[in-house]
């Protein structure tokens, strides 16, 4: 058998690993920042049905342009979006991935704050775009005049601004996406998969009159609907007519659409948990203060603590207890999901044997 060594693979993609968290079966995964709850059995019913109508009209393609579903997803939105500003794909990453087909490539460049998003990174990686990684500033907050100042050094063609940051959890004011916006010529790229958990505005309120601005969301994250790929964008027309030259034909599926409709027809009742999970979110963030970790402000589903002696020998002591979180790669610091209220017990339970620095 051949080894990927033996194939004549791009040199820059050489020597490199598959990205992903591992999936392993335990009683308690709060590693992927998933909604851990399960979808109400009545949405499930209503979705049920609605895949079963669409698989009538299998043999023929989807709806390329998804209207139903684009329609669905502004009215979810409001704050006056249409069907014309949004888009879709399977799951954001192929939102953030046809991005930077359209605006990035060869002789261009992306600029993000780490830490964040790694995916970022990856897709510029892939798509040929030079990427640069700013540090953010104390605590990973980024002000205003970090950002326009690395703006002007660097000068690139898509900024990416994830708010709440992932993996800290960093919430992001909107005077500094106003600030990146008229310090660019470029695509300010808003990543907001998991706004639904923040308490903050959207930044659909500054689409107006920004056709530079492209805000991307999530169903993965607090609509619990992670395994059915649904990720999608907000933005002026124009960008998502950037997005059509770079989409494959029939990138979704009718399936896909359907399910997602279905679904976004109870939003109320799909998001009802978010409340809850904002709840144990602040509940583990006390409860480590209290344990004497450092624990960063977050507006996400998940939290970034710090304070371990070693991230790795925590990260199998809490493996070891049944409970899987994520080793972001940051010293001294691990990131957990917010989960139901026993998962989360479970969690902190298991964290009062780390051992601290
Ligand atoms: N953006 C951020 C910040 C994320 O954390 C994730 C998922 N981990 C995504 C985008 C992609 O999610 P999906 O493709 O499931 O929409």
């Amino acid at each position: 058998m051949a080894s990927l060594e033996d194939l004549p693979i791009r040199d820059d993609l050489r020597g490199r690993k598959p990205y992903g968290a591992p999936q392993l079966n335990v009683p308690v995964a709060l590693n992927v920042n998933e909604n851990t709850h399960r979808i109400p059995e009545g949405v499930a019913i209503d979705v049920v049905a609605a895949i079963a109508a669409a698989l009538i009209d299998i043999n023929r393609y989807p709806d390329r342009e998804f209207t139903k579903l684009r329609s669905a997803l502004a009215t979810y939105l409001g704050d006056g979006m249409k069907e014309e500003n949004l888009w879709a794909a399977n799951g954001s990453n192929e939102v953030l991935l046809q991005i930077f087909q359209a605006f990035g490539g060869p002789s261009r460049k992306a600029l993000g704050f780490g830490p964040t998003y790694s995916m970022y990174s990856l897709l510029a990686l892939t798509t040929g775009t030079d990427y640069v990684d700013v540090p953010r500033g104390e605590k990973f907050e980024l002000s205003s005049e970090l950002v326009v100042e690395a703006i002007a050094k660097h000068q690139p063609s898509i900024v990416m601004l994830c708010s709440p940051n992932n993996p800290t959890g960093t919430p992001l004011s909107l005077s500094v996406i106003e600030a990146a916006y008229d310090a660019t010529d470029g695509i300010i790229v808003v990543d907001e998969a998991y706004a639904e958990f923040g308490s903050g505005e959207s930044a659909i309120s500054l689409l107006e009159s920004r056709p530079r601005l492209l805000i991307s969301r999530t169903m993965s994250k607090a609509f619990a609907f992670a395994g059915a790929r649904l990720g999608y964008l907000a933005a002026d027309p124009a960008a998502i007519d950037a997005l059509r030259l770079v989409r494959l034909p029939y990138h979704l599926s009718a399936l896909t659409q359907a399910a997602a409709t279905a679904a976004l027809n109870h939003s109320a009742l799909m998001l009802k948990t978010v409340e809850d999970i904002r709840y144990q979110r602040d509940r583990m963030s006390l409860e480590l203060a209290e344990l004497g970790f450092e624990v960063f402000r977050s507006e996400a589903n998940f939290l970034l603590f710090s304070g371990l002696k070693d991230s790795a020998e925590a990260f199998d002591q809490l493996l070891a207890q049944g409970v899987l979180v994520r080793n972001v790669g940051i010293p001294h610091t691990l990131r957990v999901t917010a989960g139901t209220e026993a998962e989360t017990s479970k969690f902190l339970e298991a964290a009062q044997k780390l051992v601290k620095l």
